[in-house]
């Protein structure tokens, strides 16, 4: 509290980023007077795109070194930015804020939903995935990220269209064509890729935002099937922001 009575926005914020919403989030809260941001990459993307105002990028050594960090910098709030799909982030954030006491949030945008004419299958993983695959298509468009392309090494009856911000490393599937590029994508677009490498089935992770659903409406108006990787959840306990303008209420509320 100042001493007007006014609530104060914490001191020094860690936004684990990785994604579109941390690096809005730490454009949104620059300049803030008293206020210091600091935004954490992974490191997994050579050239990534940086947010605005400070950057560290590497892991922290697991939960302890994150506690540790945030002990060391004097961090007032943590917002877990990270994609929905890094569940090992988003698990070692609680444990490190649950030992050390900092008030965390998690920063998710909805998954993406269904509208009539989707031919979608839910699975609970990318092995999953695999294990589908083969009676729905064999021009398959894998579009679940560099690291997941592994879990689809074993299909040799299949033909992959793999796109990704950087090349993917082995096991590889046998037939593969890797596309590097990077969002946010085009509908016209989409179609046009999925028509030109006569793709007959998608998958994707259910990573919801406007960047990567095009390929979505595409698919539903060619007809496709799409094998859609259900999200981790989110750990229990932890505070929940479906957007930037939640997050950035969560942190002006701390006081
Ligand atoms: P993960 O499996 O959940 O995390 C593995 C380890 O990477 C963590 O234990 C941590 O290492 C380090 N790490 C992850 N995110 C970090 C961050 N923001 N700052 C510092 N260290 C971080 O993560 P992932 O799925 O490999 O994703 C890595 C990054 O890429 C994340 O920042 C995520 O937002 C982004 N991303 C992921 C996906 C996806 O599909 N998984 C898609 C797009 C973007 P320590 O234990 O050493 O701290």
């Amino acid at each position: 509290m100042t001493p007007d009575g006014r609530t104060r926005a914490p001191a020094h914020v860690l936004i684990l980023g990785g994604t579109t919403e941390g690096r809005t989030l730490a454009a949104a809260l620059d300049g803030r007077p008293g206020l210091r941001v600091t935004s954490s990459l992974a490191g997994r993307v050579a050239q990534p795109r940086l947010p605005v105002g400070q950057v560290r990028i590497g892991g922290f050594g697991g939960p302890d070194g994150l506690a540790a960090w945030l002990r060391a910098e004097a961090v007032d709030a943590v917002v877990d930015a990270t994609h929905p799909f890094a569940a090992g982030m988003s698990h070692n954030a609680a444990l490190a804020a649950a030992a050390t006491g900092v008030p965390l949030l998690v920063l998710r945008r909805p998954g993406f939903a269904p509208v009539p004419g989707d031919r979608w299958h839910p699975v609970p993983s990318l092995a999953a995935a695999a294990a589908l695959l083969p009676g729905l298509g064999r021009r398959v468009f894998l579009s679940s990220g560099r690291q997941g392309i592994a879990a689809f090494a074993h299909l040799d009856g299949l033909h992959f269209l793999a796109r990704s911000v950087d090349p993917p490393e082995p096991p590889l599937p046998p037939s593969l064509e890797v596309l590097l590029d990077r969002g946010p994508f085009t509908l016209d677009g989409e179609r046009a890729l999925l028509r030109e490498h006569r793709i007959d089935v998608v998958v994707t992770k259910d990573s919801g935002g406007a960047a990567t659903a095009p390929k979505l409406t595409a698919a539903r108006e060619l007809g496709l099937p799409v094998v859609v990787v259900e999200r981790p959840p989110v750990p229990e306990g932890v505070p929940v922001a479906a957007d930037v303008p939640g997050a950035a209420r969560w942190l002006d509320q701390l006081g």
